[in-house]
């Protein structure tokens, strides 16, 4: 226990701010205090946004995007170009993906990577669904955007294989991610160059 003392309700709200990614014990202290004294215009709002997105929240059936649509905003986007789709291991690689429309296309998030030692198998990750889409045609290419990981690159190369039967070029980001690097982290000149310069598939 900390020194300040708060109603279990007041305790209960910091520690789960706490746990967020980006927010520590202090910060989340902060938050709160702020919301306690902002009701209207600050703890209402997040109140309402938190239980509208929770309500609605769902998984997109096409792309495995999380989003309050499903199918997603990204595949309901007319304007985008569905011949192009970029394979990710992540939403949050998506996410980045997306921050400044760096790729015009759609995606496809297979939920994670093939791990042996996670014991993370082809079945584990959507990657039947995605040879589905690919055979449903309308896709001219595939570029895969793994992270530059043992795992991710294995994942990479596993998706190829599935898919060099299909009539679609199949592309990679180039070289340059740092090792071990996640996409999310990535400023957006350097995703930018990385699809800019992305190469076949050998
Ligand atoms: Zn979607």
């Amino acid at each position: 226990m900390s020194g300040f003392m708060a109603s279990p309700e007041i305790e209960a709200l910091t520690q789960a701010l706490s746990r967020l990614p980006g927010l520590g014990p202090r910060s989340a202290r902060r938050a709160v205090l702020h919301l306690l004294k902002k009701r209207e215009t600050a703890l209402e709002p997040l109140l309402s946004a938190l239980g509208a997105v929770s309500q609605r929240l769902s998984t997109c059936q096409v792309c495995g995007n999380v989003d309050t649509l499903d199918p997603c905003a990204i595949c309901a986007d007319p304007r985008r170009d569905a011949r192009a789709l970029c394979v990710v291991e992540e939403v949050a690689d998506l996410w980045a993906l997306d921050r400044a429309r760096l790729f015009p296309g759609k995606f496809h998030v297979l939920g994670g990577r093939l791990s042996a030692l996670e014991g993370v198998r082809p079945e584990d990750l959507r990657i039947d669904s995605l040879v589905r889409r690919v055979s449903g045609g309308g896709v001219d290419e595939v570029v895969l955007a793994m992270n530059a990981t043992l795992d991710g690159q294995t994942t990479a190369h596993y998706v190829a294989e599935r898919l060099e039967t299909y009539p679609v070029r199949i592309t990679q980001l180039a070289h340059g991610l740092p090792v071990g690097g996640e996409l999310d982290y990535l400023d957006e000149g350097t995703l930018a160059q990385a699809l800019r310069a992305r190469r076949p598939v050998a």
